[in-house]
């Protein structure tokens, strides 16, 4: 074989040390062309008497004839690229993005064989649309028997196919034999057309007739980067995504030093983001932003907004891009919520808006009050709004609610666990976002026009001026619940004020009363006051500080009704998902302490002898307490007790022990501590 010195991770690791600009430039040159969309779609489509506007129509899979045109198409498009293998790509259920687990993908050849054996091209319509999969060893909380095990796959027309290296990935839905939703897609799609449905309705009923409406969004990926030599020596972060111990190093993030600050090339991290960023560009994924986040090695990447099932998908794609570039790049991507104590951790802010299909913007008054000619329609949808976030608080903290976000809500970095809203200081009815004139002093620089209200980040789902921004949601999450509690919520107070405009109540009168009712979670304070979530409380306003707790509720009548109403989940699906949720919160909190125990039996112990500190016997018995609790969560029966035993021992025993293991390390000359220090995470180059 080769000589190690030439193989690829020794000349990436090698290239990286001496930070060679060699990646690729962020370019608009072959932008989308592995995307089949647009003048891609066109110049493969066309041979075949179709245009690209074909796609443009999500009927087309029901169209006779048409899929086999797209197949033929797609097969052009492939074998012209080097590709010759195709998958359908889902999103099994509450799955969390801590290395690669958010989608899935099972790759067939573009292909068969003729009775010689020799292969030829063929790809048809019907491969095109659906797909089986066993998968049954994906959580199904309970929906799908071993021997009725079958999982279906159908095409998702929203989200465009796309290539990557050999394959075309083609974006589909996944339900059981019975139809029961296996995936995080299709929740959405059902909340996504419901909202759709009853928003239409509600806008005609008030002299604005629209085709529908969708739900877009933008995503704020947050991450940090850390050199991979020192990721190999951190157990926990290979396995879990965050590190389970470690003392503090003396800088962190006091001097602020870190937000926005140059992407220097002295760092492969400049490399590796504009890699990143021409990767997502190949696919048509429109990453816009980069830059700097608040904590050492923390990095953020915002695309263009659009449409939420395209938009999911691509943060799947951004994520899985995000940690195999890393890696290339001599660095370890990280996507936990919280992968360092003491330092800011990451979130994903789902920036959220409604607007018809033609494009108006129904939470920007100007855009929304020309195009309807009617000025009661955007107070009404904001009344609607903040009635339906003041009456499921409870789904919006659940939908956020991963394993890694208990270490970052409330934490002043992330907004509490408090579901309120900020809107400015204007009563909602009245509210209509003006602008301001903004002077620098000096008169070479011209003055500038800002909104007249400054900017709320201390709330947990602030409204903007266009859009809402739930800033809780959490760095490694698929934000489908996120957004399917959203529109289900959305639909159900559409549906409300449509309901009592039809029986003869005026729509402001409604507007009004609404507000009345539900103005308590409209919170323009200090989310971060350590005050708030006590008033919150008194003020009736959902507050869950407990994850576990957040999804227990998801089968609380109140929800499973809300659900089965809107047609997004039936009580069944409920039940299902909430024990996927619970048991994949124990199966983490698992991990982490197994891993734990052997960073103590492994690491610390070792250390502390060679070091001679004292504090061997103090972790020989950190190790047996971990491991009973360990064994009362595994002779517990049921998941919700598991859970909040795992959460117990997470935010109790371990914190408990790791002071152990951080005060050793404090003592420890580096030279005997064999795990990587935080110093070498956060700030070596
Ligand atoms: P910040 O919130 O940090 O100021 P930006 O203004 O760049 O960041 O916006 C963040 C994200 O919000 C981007 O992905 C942007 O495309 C998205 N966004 C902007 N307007 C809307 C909207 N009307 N609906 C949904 N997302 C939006
Ligand atoms: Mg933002």
């Amino acid at each position: 074989g080769k000589p190690f010195a030439r193989s690829r991770h020794a000349r990436l690791v090698t290239s990286a040390m001496m930070s060679v600009s060699s990646s690729p430039p962020a370019s608009i040159e072959g932008f989308g062309d592995h995307c089949f969309k647009g003048a891609v779609a066109k110049k493969y489509l066309s041979k075949y008497g179709e245009s690209e506007k074909l796609l443009e129509d999500p009927t087309w899979p029901r169209r006779p004839g048409k899929a086999d045109i797209v197949a033929k198409a797609v097969l052009d498009w492939a074998v012209d690229n080097g590709a010759s293998v195709f998958c359908h790509w889902f999103q099994p259920m509450a799955s969390s993005g801590v290395r690669h687990g958010l989608s899935a993908q099972v790759h067939q050849t573009m292909f068969e064989f003729d009775k010689d054996g020799k292969p030829f091209f063929k790809f048809e319509g019907e491969q095109l649309l659906q797909g089986e999969t066993d998968g049954s060893s994906y959580p199904n909380g309970g929906m799908r028997a071993t021997h009725t095990a079958g999982g279906y796959l159908s095409i998702d027309p929203l989200s465009p196919i796309f290539l990557r290296e050999d394959t075309i990935f083609i974006p589909a839905a996944f339900v059981s034999y019975n139809g029961d939703a296996l995936d995080e897609k299709t929740p959405l799609h059902r909340a996504t057309q419901k909202m759709s449905k009853e928003g239409t309705r509600l806008l005609k009923l008030m002299g604005y007739d629209v085709d529908g409406l969708i739900n877009n969004i933008g995503l704020e990926q947050e991450i940090f980067l850390v050199p991979r030599h020192a990721f190999y020596r951190r157990p926990d972060l290979q396995f879990t995504g965050r590190t389970i111990t470690g003392k503090q190093p003396a800088r962190g993030q006091e001097m602020s030093d870190h937000y926005m600050a140059p992407i220097s090339r002295a760092t492969t991290a400049f490399d590796c983001m504009r890699q990143i960023q021409s990767e997502c560009f190949k696919i048509g994924i429109p990453l816009k932003t980069r830059h700097r986040e608040v904590a050492p090695n923390q990095y953020e990447f915002a695309p263009l907004f659009g449409n939420v099932i395209s938009q999911t998908d691509q943060n799947l794609m951004v994520m899985q891009i995000i940690e195999e570039v890393a890696s290339e790049n001599g660095l370890a991507a990280l996507l936990q919520e919280k992968p360092f104590s003491g330092i800011n951790g990451s979130g994903k802010h789902n920036n959220w808006s409604i607007g018809t299909v033609d494009g108006v913007n129904l939470l920007n008054p100007k855009q929304i009050n020309t195009a309807s000619k009617n000025d009661a329609v955007f107070p009404v949808i904001m009344a609607a709004l903040v009635s339906a976030i003041d009456k499921h608080g409870d789904l919006m903290r659940l939908s956020i609610a991963s394993p890694g976000n208990d270490f970052r809500l409330g934490a002043m970095e992330a907004p509490p666990a408090v579901m309120s809203t900020y809107l400015g200081d204007d009563t909602a009815a009245a509210y209509t976002p003006s602008k301001k004139k903004l002077a620098f002093g000096a008169e070479v620089i011209s003055d500038i026009e800002v909104p007249s209200e400054d900017r709320n980040r201390t709330s947990p789902f602030p409204y903007g001026g266009s859009r809402f921004e739930f800033r809780a949601a959490g760095s490694s999450q698929n934000v489908s619940l996120v957004n399917t509690v959203l529109n289900t919520i959305a639909a159900e107070a559409f549906s409300i004020v449509a309901d009592r405009i039809e029986s003869g109540e005026e729509p402001l009168k409604i507007a009004q009363d609404l507000l009345k009712q539900h103005s308590k979670v409209i919170f323009n304070g200090d989310g971060y006051d350590p005050e708030w979530p006590e008033k919150a409380v008194e003020k009736g306003i959902w507050r869950i500080d407990s994850g576990v707790e957040a999804i227990k509720k998801l089968t609380d009548a109140k929800n499973t009704d809300l659900f089965q109403k809107m047609g997004v989940l039936t009580p069944r699906e409920c039940e299902a998902r909430r024990t996927v949720l619970l048991e994949h919160y124990t199966a983490t909190v698992e991990m982490e302490a197994l891993t734990l125990i052997d960073i103590i039996n492994q690491h610390v112990i070792p250390s502390c002898k060679k070091a001679e500190l004292n504090f061997v016997k103090q972790l020989e018995d950190s190790v047996k307490s971990l491991k009973r609790s360990l064994h009362e969560i595994h002779i517990s029966s049921e998941a919700s007790d598991a859970a909040a035993l795992a959460r117990i021992l997470r935010l109790d025993t371990m914190i408990k022990v790791r002071e152990v293991c951080d005060e050793a390390e404090s003592l420890c000359p580096p030279s005997l501590w064999s795990l990587a220090t935080y110093s070498e995470l956060l700030f070596l180059d």
